[in-house]
């Protein structure tokens, strides 16, 4: 009887680390020179987005503590552990503070952010890293665009510039928002932006339509608008969000997401959320 319990374990052991195994396989499998992979890390209760191709690290916001530094040491190899872009969305310390541990730990070659310097110290803290270190920076704003590969290209949509100069305005209200545009596939990364936001943006009736959505500010109740998401008409909504979340999402946000057809994917729940585009084709990895 005891020998059998033995085996059964044995077998149910042998069964878990060949599903660990291949889960490992599928999400470390080294990308081919002309795949995009972009990775939602799962940071806790923040944002923090890795994207890579042809060599290139771009990292997008840093998420609200030191984790990053263990999440990005999972995707980046060790010849190659600097970030080529880091781009900060805007000073809520649950996007700079893993920015911040990034800059102190590894060579970062460039920095873009929102032009609305937030009093908070851990904002301080980041631009004086910046300036210490002489990292080239600069604020981005629409409509400008920045080619980063022959094939890859970032669109920004918000904050125009003449928001970036009032003085007035929370710093989820400037947080950057804009495209990453890889051949035909797009990904719409919008921060912390607010409905107020949304609004702007499709009064100016800009083409918003993207295959990923990055929901904004956690799926709260001040982002997501109905219209919004129809207009972006994403395959998949990722929302970036912690097992202690300040109940992120609201419930509305799920409901207009589930009625404009997105796949949604929460980081609370499936861990890291990684999407492959390989030759013009975008799929999430393993596949949900
Ligand atoms: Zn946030």
């Amino acid at each position: 009887m005891k020998k059998k319990i033995q085996i059964i374990v044995g077998i149910l052991l042998f069964i878990n680390l060949v599903i660990l195994g291949y889960h490992w396989f599928l999400i470390n499998q080294p990308i081919s020179p002309d795949d995009l992979r972009v990775i939602f890390l799962n940071v806790g209760q923040g944002d923090a987005i890795l994207v890579q191709e042809k060599g290139k690290n771009i990292l997008i916001d840093g998420g609200p503590s030191r984790e990053i530094i263990h999440q990005l040491d999972q995707y980046l190899p060790f010849y190659q552990r600097k970030i080529d872009l880091m781009i900060c969305t805007h000073f809520d310390l649950d996007h700079v503070t893993g920015l911040t541990e990034v800059l102190k730990r590894m060579p970062v070659d460039r920095v873009i952010f929102s032009g609305r310097k937030s009093s908070l110290p851990a904002s301080e803290k980041w631009l004086d890293l910046v300036e210490e270190k002489n990292i080239p920076n600069e604020i981005a704003f629409f409509p400008q665009e920045i080619k980063i590969n022959e094939n890859l290209s970032l669109e920004f949509l918000w904050p125009e510039k003449e928001i970036i100069q009032k003085t007035d305005g929370s710093n989820n209200f400037t947080s950057l928002v804009f495209k990453l545009n890889y051949g035909e596939i797009s990904f719409l990364f919008t921060g912390d932006a607010t409905q107020e936001v949304e609004e702007h943006l499709l009064a100016r009736g800009d083409d918003l339509k993207s295959d990923v959505l990055k929901v904004g500010h956690h799926g709260s109740k001040y982002s997501t608008l109905l219209e919004f998401v129809q207009a972006v008409a994403p395959i998949y909504s990722v929302i970036s969000v912690g097992e202690n979340n300040f109940n992120h999402p609201h419930l509305r946000v799920l409901k207009n997401l589930e009625q404009a057809g997105t796949k949604i994917l929460r980081t609370d729940e499936k861990g890291e959320i990684i999407f492959l585009v390989t030759q013009g084709v975008l799929k999430p990895v393993p596949s949900f």
